[in-house]
């Protein structure tokens, strides 16, 4: 039995999206386990105040926030909380209520005054006894105070988390906006330079930059190499021009510097190109747009896990010990001691004032420095000329299966990279059928110059699987094409095509060359990769769209069911069910039973009579050939009676559509970075590899072709292990229409 301890949540400092879901998590997961919870609204500021200021929460208090931007308890910046007199003032009102627990969430600013205060608590206790404040058994029963801390920045900027709450949100906004300015920019052959936030932190600026296909980037951590950084700048947007690019985007980190610490402001930057180049040049300072709006699904899904896993992290044994920071590292949750986060983050912010910028790029962690490089090699005006005595490799590349936003991404870093590092790269189109009929071309640089942000697939993709004679034709255009790699970007259908290609070597002797698949496909059901290129695109439109169903039901008594694509695996119906609160995702994994139907049909009922007003079911395409959505919709229905009415909404291919997230256009480009690599690498071999490639715990990882078979459910067309089935029981929890007795 855990000791009983009373929750508070606050939000301090600089507002981000993605707090309200993390809120949520903490009242609901408390509540959930029979924990008292407590808001503290203004950040510290309700804490010293109290009264009102601290309010009671119960299931529904969390209700309706999560796809809201900012924090709905308020955040403020608060003096008094920095004098030990504020401070003891906060304690008193705290145990007022009982309260020995607190979330914050919040930057390095609000967590180091959370530990402070956590440090001072026996002092602070003891003062208040002696002045009669409080009581000798009140102090007594709430001896220590218990601090977690979840980090709320969109600068992404704590070392000891991959990501900060609200950063991929503020990613996303800055796209969107350099996407919109690169199409009016286009028109008039403009040049755009693009402030972004970021003090000490390059995070948004350089991987806006990556993700938008910028030309130029300045960050914090890493300025320009030469004194003469304006006149290698121009050198390169002019030849950039020369070589047809109609627009230049220029990105700038608020805190960005030359290597002699002084600061290179946008305004600076306008000036030298007008002046060196006399370009028609205007700034965009985004500021405060890129905090605000909706969370993206990433921000709401990494809150609620969090917010889940801060509340069992204060009932653990040991949580008395230490204030602990919990973030998220390699995908997975990894708490931390809150102050060697903080004094880390510290030390990176020093390294960048004494100019030491090698080692505060090191500090940034290795896919920030892969991104700095691979950013490099693709704004390039043109590819750099091939070593001398190098052999020019002839790589091919294609697309396969259903379009998912993020193949373009993936087909650019692939052409720029393969033709940087002296090699033809050779476009085939439309899939395994370009391949059969020939349809291969061979791609120039600026062929790809605006793919990075585009959806679809330029160069076409289809569910062709190759067979019989088709496979005769291929290997006859291999060898006409002289192909020394092949990369195929794509789904399931295009693994398959790839294993049958390696299944016939023998037959074949053409295919035996180097040949790699880089995941992509919106249903996220390949192994070797916990996330494949289009699936964060998939999410958010989903999530997009049902919140806006939401609000169309606002005033109705009405249960939506929803369904998502993703054939057998339930990767998009459950986080889309987690990101927009869901009270029931049915997933094929699981299957769907008559009781399950049941149960849920009597807590509609149940929940409706007792003034629910709002119902939301998310359901995979596949959960069951049986109990399709109309049969749902017809069953809910009809039990429902004249208590709720239901409305189906199949969401279709607009999940396949759109342009690609950030997320995907980063991890697309890293992976097809290292799929280049490996068809280099592996050129020349007796026995060519054929591998998949995916990203695991965050990292590039390979698989022989030889293990797909190995680590799939073939039937289902899924993976055997899939990472976020665990989370299952966080949406369980959270979903609910509050917290439910065992036998309910
Ligand atoms: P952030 O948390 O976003 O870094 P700030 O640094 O402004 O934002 O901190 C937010 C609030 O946290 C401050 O207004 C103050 O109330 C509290 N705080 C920050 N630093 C300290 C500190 N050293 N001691 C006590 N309280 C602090």
């Amino acid at each position: 039995m855990a000791v009983k301890k009373t929750i508070a949540v606050l939000t301090s400092g600089g507002d981000s999206p993605g707090m309200n879901a993390a809120v949520r998590a903490v009242v609901r997961s408390a509540l959930d386990k029979g924990i008292e919870v407590y808001a503290i609204y203004e950040g510290y500021q309700g804490m010293v105040d109290g009264g009102e200021g601290i309010r009671k929460m119960n299931w529904d208090s969390v209700s309706g926030i999560m796809h809201r931007g900012g924090t709905a308890i308020g955040t403020a910046r608060c003096m008094p909380f920095r004098s030990r007199e504020g401070r003891m003032q906060a304690a008193k009102n705290l145990l007022k209520l009982g309260i020995d627990s607190l979330v914050v969430i919040g930057g390095d600013g609000s967590l180091t005054g959370a530990n402070i205060f956590r440090q001072e608590w026996p002092d602070l206790l003891a003062e208040l006894v002696s002045s009669g404040a409080i009581s000798k058994k009140l102090a007594a029963a709430h001896p220590h105070l218990t601090v977690v801390g979840l980090v709320g920045s969109i600068d992404n900027d704590m070392v000891g988390t991959d990501m900060t709450i609200g950063a991929d949100t503020a990613l996303n906004r800055i796209t969107d906006a350099v996407d919109a300015l690169s199409s009016t920019a286009a028109s008039h052959q403009r040049t755009f330079v693009v402030e972004v936030m970021g003090r000490n932190c390059g995070y948004l600026a350089l991987m806006s930059a990556l993700a938008t296909g910028a030309d130029w980037a300045f960050i914090p951590e890493h300025p320009p190499e030469s004194d003469n950084w304006e006149d290698d700048m121009c050198e390169m947007i002019h030849a950039g021009r020369k070589a047809g690019r109609r627009e230049t985007i220029i990105i700038v980190a608020e805190g960005a510097r030359d290597r002699s610490s002084k600061p290179i402001s946008s305004s600076y930057v306008k000036e030298v190109l007008e002046q060196k180049l006399g370009q028609d040049t205007r700034v965009t300072i985004l500021g405060h747009v890129q905090r605000g709006g909706a969370p993206s699904a990433f921000d709401r899904y990494m809150s609620t896990v969090l917010g889940h896993a801060a509340v069992d992290n204060i009932l653990a044994a040991d949580a008395e010990k230490e204030a602990q920071l919990i973030g998220m590292r390699e995908n997975r949750i990894h708490p931390i001691p809150l102050m060697d986060s903080v004094e880390k983050t510290h030390a990176v912010a020093k390294v960048i004032d004494e100019q030491e910028y090698g080692k505060a790029v090191e500090m940034r962690g290795g896919s920030f420095k892969e991104a700095l490089k691979t950013f490099r090699t693709l704004s390039q005006a043109l590819p750099r000329p091939p070593k001398k005595g190098q052999k020019r490799l002839r790589l091919g590349v294609l697309n396969a299966s259903a379009p998912a936003p993020g193949m373009n991404t993936a087909t650019r870093a692939a052409v720029r990279l393969g033709l940087d590092k002296g090699n033809t790269v050779l476009g085939i189109e439309n899939g395994f059928q370009g391949l059969i009929d020939g349809e291969i071309k061979e791609m120039g640089w600026m062929d790809v110059e605006d793919w990075a942000w585009m959806g679809g697939s330029e160069l076409g993709t289809n569910r062709k699987m190759p067979s019989g004679g088709e496979l005769y034709a291929i290997a006859k255009n291999v060898e006409r094409y002289r192909l020394d790699g092949l990369l195929i970007i794509g789904g399931w259908a295009g693994y398959e095509a790839a294993r049958t290609l390696y299944n016939s070597r023998d037959q074949y002797p053409a295919f035996n060359i180097p040949t790699i698949c880089l995941p992509a496909t919106i249903n996220n059901n390949l192994p070797g990769s916990e996330f494949s290129i289009g699936a964060d695109t998939a999410l958010n439109s989903i999530v997009a769209v049902v919140d806006k169903i939401k609000q169309s039901a606002v005033a109705s008594h009405r249960t939506f069911v929803v369904e998502v694509m993703g054939r057998y695996c339930g990767y998009l119906a459950l986080m889309s069910g987690m990101a927009t609160g869901a009270e029931r995702v049915y997933l094929h994994e699981e299957g769907v039973k008559l009781k399950d139907l049941q149960k849920d049909v009597n807590n509609l009922i149940n929940d409706f009579s007792q003034g629910k007003r709002l119902g939301l079911m998310i359901r995979n395409e596949y959960a069951n050939a049986i109990y399709t959505t109309p049969f749902m919709c017809a069953l809910f229905e009809e039990e429902g009676g004249d208590l709720f009415s239901v409305r189906q909404s199949i969401l279709g291919h607009l999940q396949q559509g759109g342009n690609p997230t950030p997320f995907d256009r980063i991890q697309a480009t890293r992976l097809a970075a290292r799929c280049i690599e490996f068809l280099i690498e592996n050129t020349g071999q007796e026995e060519a590899q054929a591998a998949f490639i995916g990203l695991e715990g965050g990292r590039v990882q390979l698989h022989p072709l030889e293990d797909f078979s190995r680590m799939v459910d073939a039937k289902r067309g899924r993976p055997k292990e899939q990472w976020w089935m665990q989370l299952r029981p966080i949406a369980k929890v959270l979903a609910q229409s509050g917290p439910r007795k065992q036998n309910d």
